[in-house]
């Protein structure tokens, strides 16, 4: 686009001037309103979203369809939601695309429910921070998809989590994810998509449970404009005590100080089965694990960590991401959060659950199936191992 050119109005238009119809005006004077001047970008109309008012979703499913998730998000109560953008248990196989009907379809929905944030979970098996050659090319392909299928679905957030270090160093870790988030984004146009770096309960070898360790990825990564995602089941495993008043505050400090609170886009809220600092990765309904229901209540109603416009972040949402054992346990745990927000939140579809009777008896049935073939294939091992 063309800069516009310099001009020079050194003396104010006469006012009555300014009351003639151009066209009667027949001068050949110079007038600086004819000069050629570029239409302004127009200003991106802020999605609805993005209000300040307090935005509570869930992890939805999206088998069978894409729409089925916007469609259970609404009947389950929420306002915003996450989803995964393709089987996060699975390297894709195949088309890594989503056809331009359907993703225009879901995001054609979405705009009609008023749901967002939309924030899409990354695939699981993906660890930015791999040292083993194939294993980090894999990574970083699906991360790249999991970008692309964003993308197509008009997703604001894509959350990762920072991969696991094995035998290296923390510094040679948090060094080859940054590393490894630059190189999937190459050739892509993020466009309003954001990444975020999810905190961690500290697993096993796993980086970023620590906030120093998300605030130098997050830093790493501000050409990308990547922010953080913090999800309270982890904060508390890996030993932040958000459980109480004072360890909120101290935590929250402890979050200005190095991810700062500016750069988390995203909550995500979970109770923890886990004890404090029990670095296990155990997620529990809201109110029945160690955080509790007082302190949930806490940080739904903190004026730092919402979508205060003065005070918090416009948009930012609240995520479950609580196991769903029973059915109704998504609607239950969604109404919970609204009731300790103190806010009311759109209406639920009474009796919606993700999880009906017929799904649950089916999973039951495969998970058994599975344990039994896991079994059988011990057990196949052994006798081979005793006669060999
Ligand atoms: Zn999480
Ligand atoms: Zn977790």
């Amino acid at each position: 686009m063309p800069e516009p050119k310099t001009i020079l109005t050194n003396t104010a238009p006469d006012v009555n001037e300014l009351r003639l119809d151009p066209l009667d005006v027949r001068d050949e004077r110079f007038d600086p309103e004819d000069e050629y001047r570029p239409e302004p970008p127009a200003e991106p109309v802020p999605p609805a979203w993005v209000d300040g008012s307090l935005r509570i979703g869930i992890h939805t499913s999206i088998s069978g369809s894409y729409l089925n998730a916007l469609e259970s998000a609404r009947r389950l109560g929420c306002n915003a939601l996450q989803i995964f953008s393709a089987s996060p248990r699975m390297w894709s196989s195949g088309p890594s695309r989503i056809p331009d009907s359907d993703a225009a379809a879901f995001r054609a929905r979405r705009e009609e429910l008023g749901l967002g944030p939309l924030v899409i979970h990354a695939n699981y098996l993906i660890n930015l921070a791999g040292m083993q050659p194939m294993l980090r090319t894999r990574s970083i392909q699906a991360f790249h998809d999991d970008l692309v299928r964003g993308i197509a679905l008009g997703a604001d957030f894509l959350v990762v989590h920072p991969g696991a270090r094995g035998e290296a160093k923390i510094e040679v870790a948090v060094a080859t994810i940054i590393e490894s988030v630059k190189q999937a984004v190459r050739r892509i146009q993020l466009g309003k998509l954001r990444i975020l770096i999810e905190n961690t309960a500290g697993m096993g070898t796993a980086v970023g449970s620590r906030l120093e360790e998300v605030a130098t990825i997050v830093r790493g990564l501000s050409s990308l404009g990547v922010g953080a995602c913090l999800d309270t089941a982890h904060l508390f495993a890996a030993g932040y005590d958000i459980s109480t008043e004072g360890g909120l505050e101290a935590t929250i400090s402890q979050i200005e100080q190095t991810i700062g609170l500016e750069n988390v886009y995203v909550w995500h809220l979970n109770d923890s089965k886990i004890a404090l600092g029990g670095k296990v990765d155990r997620h529990e309904h809201i109110g029945h694990g160690q955080i509790k229901a007082a302190a949930f209540a806490r940080i739904l109603q903190h004026p730092k960590l919402g979508a205060s416009i003065t005070t918090g972040m416009p948009g930012r949402p609240f995520l479950l991401e609580t196991p769903i054992e029973e059915p109704g346990d998504d609607r239950r745990n969604v109404a919970k959060l609204w009731e300790l927000s103190g806010e009311e939140g759109p209406a639920a579809e009474k009796g919606f659950s993700m999880l009906t009777a017929a799904l649950k008896k089916k999973l039951t049935a495969h998970r058994k199936k599975t344990a039994k073939a896991v079994k059988d294939a011990a057990k196949k091992a052994l006798q081979k191992k005793k006669k060999g």
